[in-house]
């Protein structure tokens, strides 16, 4: 299925920050991992992939917390709203993903897939027929992000 990049806008709860991107809207995921439900305090967040190098801050700035070895996660500093998961290394820039929900549209979302199903909470039931990935498929997973890696500088 191609997925065009479509230029979305969105931004967080209190309206602080706002932000514009190029987004795979087909190519929405729920994450299941356990950094994923410890921050957004929901069973499982839904991630947008976009373009390398898209995103832009139109209002306001989020603040980061580095949550692991390979990325951070950006969120509104007044009103906690999660908005953003990025790569600490720049040259993996294609991995950024937004948090579906703080899309202004976030009814255009087709989610195509499930990841770190591991740790799925028993109770949480989606009634899909998605593909179902592990922690350890989590390269595999990253590979088929739609978007190109940022050019080399
Ligand atoms: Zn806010
Ligand atoms: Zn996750």
């Amino acid at each position: 299925m191609t997925d065009e990049p479509v230029k979305i806008t969105g931004g967080c709860l209190c309206g602080e920050v706002r932000f514009e991107a190029q987004a795979f809207l087909k190519s929405g995921y729920y994450c299941h991992c356990k950094q994923c439900q410890k921050s957004s305090g929901a069973p499982a967040e839904i991630g947008i992939p976009i373009n390398a190098g898209s995103l832009t801050f139109t209002k306001g700035e989020p603040k980061y917390y580095v949550s692991s070895e390979v990325g951070k996660r950006g969120f509104c500093n007044t009103c906690g709203s999660r908005l953003v998961w990025r790569p600490n290394d720049p040259a993996n820039d294609h991995w950024t993903n937004l948090s579906v929900c703080s899309l202004d549209n976030p009814e255009d979302v087709r989610p195509k897939a499930h990841t770190f199903v591991d740790s799925q909470l028993p109770w949480y039931h989606l009634v899909d027929n998605l593909p179902r990935m592990r922690e350890e498929d989590e390269s595999e997973f990253l590979e088929s992000f739609p978007g190109e890696p940022p050019e080399a500088s």
